[in-house]
């Protein structure tokens, strides 16, 4: 594997995969990777002849500077991960080089970032649509990969790429989950080892209201989640949102044949964590 800091590198080794008409896969993380990020670059080995990661923890979509200064940045043992997984090229710029001025591009997504992480993380989808639109027109992929666990994430992408007219597919990838059913996140190795024990419970109660959600209105199902999580202590649900599958918009009902998304985040102690599951 390659690993490539500056623009002007990457675009001239991506010239020549393409004057080869090679097929580009891309996989944009913030780093601190974990199986679900690798199940990602295996599936853009298996679908395209090249394979590019991106590390690159993105300062303007953090809204709370604590999380950015706390985040982790394995750099080294992230490498190697890509490496031992196959990826063809790792991405590494510096700050100054992804924003050589400072960015204030503003983007319309309609009714998609008004709700949950938009809501609860003002500037966020800004500033992932910012960096993503940025990698985008660096590495000019055919086909790029954004993880399901992001719901609200890779629809707006989706959106980034049809309004803007970017020439690249986006593939949404299944949530890799640990053995208790916790989602997979860089953020899980923050969490106190009391928290990290009992944080399985969020899995279990979005399990429980795919189940309750055949007899029970969408409030009482809200509440009995939001209940059950509270429960635990050290543990506060910011929202639990059951909505339509496309737009996020909150629903009443599920209506018959359709398939609705239930979206929470959690606060275990200081450390915020997001999961989904379908309806
Ligand atoms: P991040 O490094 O958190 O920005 O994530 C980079 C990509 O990996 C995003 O597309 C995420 O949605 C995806 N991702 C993160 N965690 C998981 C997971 N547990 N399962 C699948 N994809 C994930």
């Amino acid at each position: 594997m390659e690993t490539i800091k500056y623009i002007d590198k990457i675009r001239e080794k991506i010239k020549n995969y393409n004057k080869q008409g090679k097929k580009i896969g891309f996989v944009p993380t913030m780093g601190a990777l974990h199986d679900g990020h690798l199940s990602l670059i295996r599936q853009s080995l298996a679908e395209n002849d090249i394979t590019v990661a991106s590390i690159f923890v993105n300062p303007i979509q953090f809204n709370n500077n604590e999380d950015l200064k706390n985040y982790p940045r394995p750099v080294e043992s992230d490498l190697k991960k890509l490496g031992q997984a196959g990826c063809d090229i790792a991405f590494i710029p510096d700050e100054n080089e992804i924003y050589p001025v400072p960015e204030n591009r503003t983007f319309d997504f309609g009714q998609l970032d008004k709700v949950m992480e938009g809501k609860h993380r003002p500037g966020h989808f800004t500033g992932v649509a910012t960096v993503v639109n940025r990698l985008f027109r660096i590495i000019e992929p055919h086909r790029a990969y954004f993880g399901e666990k992001d719901y609200q994430q890779l629809l707006i992408i989706k959106s980034l790429v049809k309004q803007l007219n970017l020439p690249v597919g986006i593939t949404g990838c299944p949530i890799v989950r640990e053995a208790d059913g916790l989602a997979m996140s860089s953020r899980n190795a923050l969490l106190e080892p009391v928290h990290r024990k009992n944080a399985g419970i969020i899995r279990k109660s979005l399990l429980e209201a795919a189940e309750m959600i055949k007899n029970e209105p969408v409030p009482y199902v809200i509440k009995a989640v939001t209940d059950e999580i509270n429960k635990v202590p050290g543990f506060r649900v910011e929202y639990f949102e059951i909505a339509d599958i496309n737009t996020l918009q909150n629903i009443d009902k599920i209506a018959h044949g359709e398939t609705a998304i239930g979206c929470i985040a959690v606060f275990a102690g200081k450390i915020r964590l997001i999961d989904n599951i379908k309806f």
